[in-house]
């Protein structure tokens, strides 16, 4: 039997979990492509590219070129281009489609969250007044909190930011989560921590920071995701190992 080839289009715990579960699956040629930002990504099994495809002309004619049948864009929710760039791809090339999308937290009974659409509106949102600020928006776009240079910001981040893009008053943290709720509660205690900024990312990864906030009464400031095309989904790992269970069939050349 001929092994189907399967692209997933990583940057998240789903894409490596999806990779880590595949790991010796005969009936799948995985590939797993990351954009290439982090020196160090986690280690996974398997086939793995790194950089851009040049757009979704560029993914299509990689897919067309290596003769991939599957898709899977595994990507996080706010890699909101090349989510774009995969479902056009995916509409270019006829190849079976599926985006593995995790839901979005919501709010719930105890939490202050002030909703936003963009990191600058987050900045904003943090007001005149200097404060302690747990910072988890990523390293690649600090400029808003870096002009927001009143406040003291906790700063954590899976690599540390470039030192040109630190706003003046910081704690660096780097690490990878899942993260637990004593832990956050611990680190938001010890800094003293008024308010914390997020990227509504879901999943149970980065949750115990809300979790924590909601303990100790502090207010979130919620980033928003980016608004995405419609396109076939599913929300978990496990959806997307049984569905990858009905295309086999479909694609295979057994
Ligand atoms: P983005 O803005 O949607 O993507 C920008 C460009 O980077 C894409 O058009 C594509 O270039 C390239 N790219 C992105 N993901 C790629 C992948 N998995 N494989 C190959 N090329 C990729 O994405 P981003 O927000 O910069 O995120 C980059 C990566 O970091 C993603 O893989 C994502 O899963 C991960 N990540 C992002 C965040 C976040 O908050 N944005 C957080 C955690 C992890 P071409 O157009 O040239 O193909």
């Amino acid at each position: 039997m001929t092994p189907v080839k399967l692209l997933i289009l990583g940057g998240s715990g789903e894409a490596a979990g999806l990779a880590r579960a595949l790991h010796g699956d005969r009936r799948f040629d995985v590939t797993v492509s990351l954009a290439g930002r982090t020196a160090e990504p986690a280690r996974l099994p398997g086939t793995i590219r790194s950089g851009g495809f040049g757009g979704a002309e560029g993914l299509a004619r990689y897919l067309r070129e290596e003769g991939f049948k599957v898709l899977i864009d595994a990507t996080h929710p706010f890699a909101d281009e090349m989510k774009r760039n995969a479902v056009e791809a995916a509409r270019m090339t006829g190849v079976r489609f599926v985006a593995l999308r995790r839901p979005a937290w919501i709010e719930r009974n105890g939490d202050r969250w002030t909703r936003v659409q963009t990191l600058e509106e987050a900045a904003n949102a943090l007001g005149d007044k200097p404060r302690p600020v747990f910072l988890t928006t990523g390293r690649m776009e600090l400029a808003p909190f870096k002009r927001a240079s009143q406040h003291f910001y906790v700063l954590r981040s899976v690599e540390p930011p470039l030192p040109a893009d630190l706003p003046p008053r910081v704690a660096l943290i780097t690490a990878r989560g899942p993260f637990k709720v004593a832990d956050e509660t611990a680190l938001l205690r010890k800094h003293r921590v008024e308010v914390i900024v997020t990227k509504n990312a879901g999943g149970a990864g980065a949750s115990a920071k809300l979790e924590a906030a909601r303990a100790l009464g502090l207010p979130v400031i919620m980033v928003e995701r980016p608004v995405l095309p419609e396109a076939p989904s599913v929300e978990t790992v496990e959806q997307a190992l049984a569905w990858l269970e009905k295309v086999h069939g479909s694609t295979s050349s057994a």
